[in-house]
């Protein structure tokens, strides 16, 4: 089952935001989705947006309501728009569209789809949200261009409305999968492994102490010169999480394509996975939990540039046959 929710849509650049995030890999996706499986497998929506008391299921209610009366603040943060002196870094008000403060109807949009793709796992096994992933939202307050952090949200929600116990969180993305490490480091009911760039953003920033270094269950940290390695390492990841961890009762991928050699965000740049690689990647997740019966719900998570819907559309057109048996 896949999911794509137009309101949760947007371009940055027309918020004046200079961060290539194009809303076209998106579309591509959808567009591959549209033209390769059956119409009833794609879920519209939802228009509903969250109610607070989901956001809080992640979230501290002073976070959530400097959100409510501060959103521009937030925003301003999340996307990393100022230098320390207070000038505007890559973002130019006169050149937006549209106000700052108006993202978060997107945001929202897309945190309400990725928690709607993951309530469907128990019927379908599978799903895929186009889009969501905002996997470095901490508990009180958003950062690298991710304000809310729907991978927890969707996974305590499942908790509480499908009864679910166990969740593990893959995290695919080059980048560390920091907030959600952080949110659930005292939740023994969520797992999690995060498979990432060992220098660079954000474990370059501040002396270790920091609420970015809140350590993963698992942590698989892959050097610039590793990338031959990154697929025995991850497949060494998957082997402890089978054997050391409670076996999840569903697993959210966060399948970030930003370590494909092709994306285009310089702090990306020191993981570069071929497409093959990528591929390779994201089968053994799959056939990993195919394998132990978890039911999977995918996320996009981070890829920038005119090549980010590569990777995912290679990995679609390879299980097209599995998930729609
Ligand atoms: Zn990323």
């Amino acid at each position: 089952m896949f999911f794509y929710n137009p309101s949760a849509q947007k371009n940055l650049s027309d918020f004046g935001i200079a961060i290539p995030m194009l809303s076209t890999r998106y579309q591509k996706v959808l567009e591959y989705v549209q033209a390769n499986f059956n119409p009833s497998l794609l879920q519209i929506g939802p228009a509903d947006l969250l109610s607070e008391d989901k956001l809080r299921l992640a979230h501290s209610q002073n976070f959530i309501e400097r959100l409510r009366l501060e959103p521009t603040s937030e925003l301003l943060t999340t996307y990393e728009l100022l230098n320390s002196d207070g000038s505007y870094h890559r973002y130019d008000p006169r050149s937006a569209k549209y106000p700052l403060a108006k993202i978060t109807e997107a945001i929202y949009a897309d945190i309400a789809t990725t928690v709607a793709s993951v309530l469907a796992v128990d019927q379908t096994g599978f799903t895929f949200h186009i889009g969501g992933g905002h996997h470095h939202a901490m508990t009180n307050q958003g950062r690298g261009f991710c304000l809310l952090n729907d991978i927890v949200i969707a996974g305590r929600v499942a908790q509480r409305e499908l009864g679910v116990k166990n969740i593990w969180i893959i995290d695919l993305d080059a980048h560390k999968g920091d907030g959600t490490a952080e949110i659930t480091q005292a939740d023994e009911s969520i797992t999690t492994l995060s498979i990432h760039m060992k220098e660079g953003w954000p474990l370059d920033q501040g002396d270790g102490s920091e609420a970015w270094f809140t350590p993963s269950s698992l942590d698989i940290p892959v050097a610039e010169n590793e990338n031959q390695l990154y697929l025995s390492k991850l497949a060494q990841g998957l082997d402890q999480l089978e054997k050391n961890y409670p076996l999840a009762d569903l697993c959210i991928v966060v399948a970030g394509s930003d370590p494909y050699e092709k994306d285009a965000l310089p702090s990306t740049s020191l993981l570069k996975l071929t497409k093959n690689q990528m591929l390779e990647r994201d089968l053994m997740v799959f056939h990993f939990l195919v394998e132990l019966g978890v039911p999977q719900c995918y996320v996009m998570a981070g890829g920038y540039g005119d090549y980010a819907h590569e990777p995912y559309i290679n990995f679609l057109s390879h299980i097209k046959h599995t998930i729609i048996k």
